[in-house]
């Protein structure tokens, strides 16, 4: 992150969303974010969400698609995955606040007597701690503090986060704060026109709590013509200049910050904010895009897992396959199956047999494991490269026992209760684990590369140490390991939290030998992939798999 060097107070932007839900807001703040750092900005960005659980570690992912794990090991919301990605810059947890979370807070101070006998209410005390959320980014160092609020305007639980925005704006002054409203702009097919009611509505709705636009960003599949946008501008309030086309994007959301780029929203905004012009340097972020819009070829990459119908389940996956294929100049069909569907008496490798590459990503529970199981034995008797995620790699050494070592019965104990083979076991600092939310090993730990010749090795670099970024609750029982090494499967990374104890490890990346590229990490290294800065693993997983492509086409066509 870049020094502040302005003498300005830290300013402040908050990005709203109207008319409908999953518009892209954390896109559209994660893309101002990216042409205020090209700008020299330094800036911090946060989301908040007006959902009651404390995190969303909790909820199904068919509910709220992946859970994004920071390296302070907070469980967040995925679109802190964006932020991260966009920006290139890690979070904390102070990037994300919930209504529990603020709730939570406010009671316990309450239970410890700090408000002194006085009536505890939604303002001033929910609004308030909801303020210090905001204030807690705004460090010295920071120039510009992205406040995404989650939900739509007009929601009922919102309504404090919008209040507390409109008593922030009044405590920091106007000059000091920016207000982004994403509305969304629906095209009738009948009538073949766009209309722009809704997003007034919406504005409407922010003007009843005393907040106006200074932005209306609008979501739309068709171009607004000049008429459609001096309607937005006189009916929502805001500057002809100010209503910014947010269109579908053709390639990748990366092409998003271009848009903006082009429509001048950077230099409005700095000067609405009073911050000095700058100059924005896009230089490397359109080198990344040409790559993302050129590609000489395609690679098929298979993800099995069982949320596969959750287009954001896997959201982080998604992209850093994604990521690794633009750093070979390809792009990556991803073939999305559900691991259920691989079970039972079916062709399942009529589905698989066209992959270059398969991926089985992180997960919980027993339903979609054989399916997985059978994946990954295809993967490892057919030399296809293999990239496994956390479950991915338990399922793979669960595999790696039963079909050869031969170990009947060999499993997870999250499979099965009482395993003849545990494979895979209950961590020992989760053993008197009762609350669910918040309790796994979670965020970053150091992994050291024990073996130097390795593809995981490489990939990596060959750097003695590496750090990611972790969820889960069970472990590689290392009373198996000697077995599975004598069989071909090297331990290629661990975790030694006492070096005098060396022995004393976790399992954190298995590959196996004499294979063209079969990693599985107990990590989850798609957290840190980044499209100007793709994992090492994806990467050399893409890169392997090319590789043959290229080798057998060339064959075919010889
Ligand atoms: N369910 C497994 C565990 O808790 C794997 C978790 C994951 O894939 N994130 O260890």
């Amino acid at each position: 992150m870049s020094k502040r060097k302005s003498n300005q107070p830290t300013k402040h932007l908050f990005v709203s969303g109207g008319v409908v839900s999953s518009l892209g807001k954390g896109i559209t703040a994660a893309s101002i974010g990216r042409l205020l750092v090209n700008m020299g900005y330094s800036v911090r960005i946060q989301k908040l969400d007006p959902y009651l659980n404390v995190d969303p570690g909790t909820m199904n992912p068919f509910q709220h698609g992946e859970v994004f794990v920071t390296d302070d090991g907070s469980e967040t919301d995925l679109d802190l995955g964006h932020y991260e990605r966009f920006l290139d810059q890690p979070c904390t947890g102070d990037s994300t606040f919930t209504s529990g979370q603020i709730y939570q807070t406010v009671i316990q101070k309450e239970r410890a007597g700090e408000y002194n006998g006085g009536t505890v209410q939604v303002v001033p005390h929910i609004t308030n701690e909801i303020k210090e959320a905001i204030r807690v980014l705004a460090t010295d160092d920071v120039d510009v503090v992205i406040t995404e609020i989650g939900g739509t305007v007009g929601d009922i639980e919102g309504l404090p986060f919008m209040e507390a925005v409109r008593q922030f704006r009044h405590e920091v002054g106007r000059a000091n704060v920016a207000l982004c409203h994403v509305a969304y702009i629906p095209y009738i097919k009948a009538a073949g026109e766009i209309k722009t009611k809704p997003a007034q509505h919406s504005v409407q709705k922010l003007r009843e709590i005393g907040l106006v636009p200074d932005f209306l960003m609008c979501r739309t599949e068709h171009p607004l013509n000049r008429e459609i946008r001096e309607k937005l501008a006189l009916f929502c309030n805001v500057d002809f200049d100010d209503v910014i086309e947010l269109r579908d994007v053709p390639h990748a959301i990366y092409e998003v910050p271009q848009i903006m780029l082009k429509q001048d929203l950077h230099t409005r905004l700095i000067e609405r904010l009073g911050l000095a012009p700058r100059e924005c340097d896009m230089r490397a972020w359109d080198l990344m895009l040409r790559h993302i819009r050129n590609p000489k070829d395609t690679i098929r990459v298979g993800l099995i897992g069982k949320y596969i119908n959750h287009q954001d389940a896997y959201k982080s996956v998604t992209e850093a396959i994604d990521h690794a294929a633009w750093g070979h100049l390809l792009k990556a069909e991803i073939v999305r199956l559900e691991s259920e569907s691989l079970e039972g008496d079916v062709d399942w490798k009529a589905q698989i047999k066209d992959l270059d590459a398969i991926v089985v990503p992180g997960g919980f529970g027993q339903r979609g494991f054989e399916g997985k199981l059978r994946a990954i034995q295809y993967c490892r008797e057919q030399g296809v490269p293999y990239l496994g995620l956390c479950l991915g790699m338990q399922t793979a050494a669960v595999e790696f026992a039963r079909n050869v070592l031969k170990l009947e019965g060999a499993t997870s104990v999250e499979m099965e209760a009482k395993p003849t083979h545990p494979i895979i076991v209950l961590m020992e600092s989760q053993k008197d684990v009762v609350d669910l939310g918040g309790t796994m090993r979670l965020g970053t730990y150091p992994c050291t590369l024990v073996r130097k010749t390795s593809k995981t090795s490489k990939a990596y670099g060959n750097v003695e140490l590496v750090h990611e970024r972790h969820r889960h609750r069970f472990e590689f029982n290392l009373a198996y390991k000697p077995l599975f090494e004598e069989a071909g499967m090297m331990f290629t990374g661990l975790f030694i939290p006492d070096p005098a104890h060396p022995e004393r490890h976790l399992v954190e990346i298995m590959e196996l030998k004499d294979h063209p590229f079969f990693v599985a990490t107990q990590a989850h290294p798609e957290f840190q992939s980044s499209p100007v800065k793709p994992h090492p693993l994806f990467k050399a997983l893409i890169g392997a798999a090319y590789k043959i492509r290229s080798t057998t086409s060339n064959t075919s066509k010889g």
